[in-house]
């Protein structure tokens, strides 16, 4: 007699995944994206690899990182605050904190990426957190750079941030939204065969594409669920920069349909800032003791 398809117990059959946010049960959605229907968290099945593609993003990155720090700062004072970035890339973080005051160090898998901020004068170690963590004490601020969303199993990661960070200390999550308006229009446009946008906002065929898809409520879900850290505060960045977008986007769509884009994000740019940011920022607290 055969076997139905609900009976399918291959490791990609949704019945096998369970939502790293809230342990709902994952619904498939495509060939390799599943949705928890509780909670919206979004899991897919590309291979997660180290590496970043960042042309056309230094100016919008290097903008990001000053809101941020202007944000961390009544929180927490930067001057003499050990700050690791973990996925460090080319020290662009490091370099902002340093401006700050702040003592900071990276770690990094991609050794070309490691090598370029250790010549910029970084401490940088090569590897992955924590295992290749050099053990010199802890950290006031642990921040992770569009680097938790390319983690496999991220709740398996939060107990060992927790156990890296100073009493009081913070965890700043900056990552991609899927409640952004960019992420729904391309869902749509997905749901409608035309799978170009969706796919890039993935980094699907990148060097480093996302294995998770969070948005702020999730990811405090899988935060606090995981760990004694408690949500402290919440906020937006930009997900556009008019300068430097042209290559951002010829990179990925060449010929008049890269035109179009180009087009049709310069005119969404003067209005981003009254919708759904695609970058939210969560900062978590541990407790003073
Ligand atoms: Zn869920």
């Amino acid at each position: 007699m055969p076997l139905s398809a609900s009976h399918d117990h291959s490791p990609n059959a949704s019945e096998d995944r369970l939502c790293e946010a809230c342990l709902g049960r994952m619904k498939s959605t495509g060939a390799w994206t599943f949705e928890c229907p509780s909670c919206g968290f979004l899991l897919s099945t590309l291979t997660p690899g180290i590496g970043t593609e960042m042309d056309g993003l230094e100016t919008l990155r290097r903008h990001n990182y000053e809101r941020m720090f202007d944000r961390i700062e009544p929180m927490m004072p930067l001057k003499g605050a050990r700050i690791l970035e973990v996925g460090s890339a080319r020290g662009w973080f490091l370099a902002a904190a340093k401006q700050r005051g702040a003592l900071p160090q990276g770690i990094e898998p991609e050794a070309g990426n490691a090598s370029l901020a250790r010549a910029a004068g970084h401490r940088v170690d090569i590897g992955y957190f924590p295992d290749d963590l050099a053990a010199d004490g802890l950290h006031d601020i642990i921040v992770f750079n569009d680097v938790f969303e390319h983690i496999p199993a991220p709740s398996q990661i939060v107990s060992k941030i927790e156990a890296q960070l100073s009493p009081g200390g913070l965890v700043v999550l900056n990552c991609p939204s899927s409640n952004g308006i960019f992420f729904r229009l391309a869902g749509a446009l997905n749901s409608l065969g035309v799978s170009g946008p969706y796919e890039r906002l993935w980094q699907k065929g990148y060097s480093s594409p996302h294995v998770s898809y969070f948005n702020p409520s999730n990811l405090q879900r899988l935060i606090e669920r995981n760990s004694g850290l408690r949500e402290a505060a919440r906020f937006r960045l930009n997900s556009v920069a008019r300068a430097g977008l042209w290559k951002r986007v010829k990179d990925s769509n060449t010929g008049i349909g890269g035109a179009l884009m180009f087009a049709g994000i310069w005119c969404v740019s003067f209005v981003l800032a009254w919708l759904p940011p695609d970058i939210e920022v969560s900062i978590f607290r541990k407790r003073e003791i």
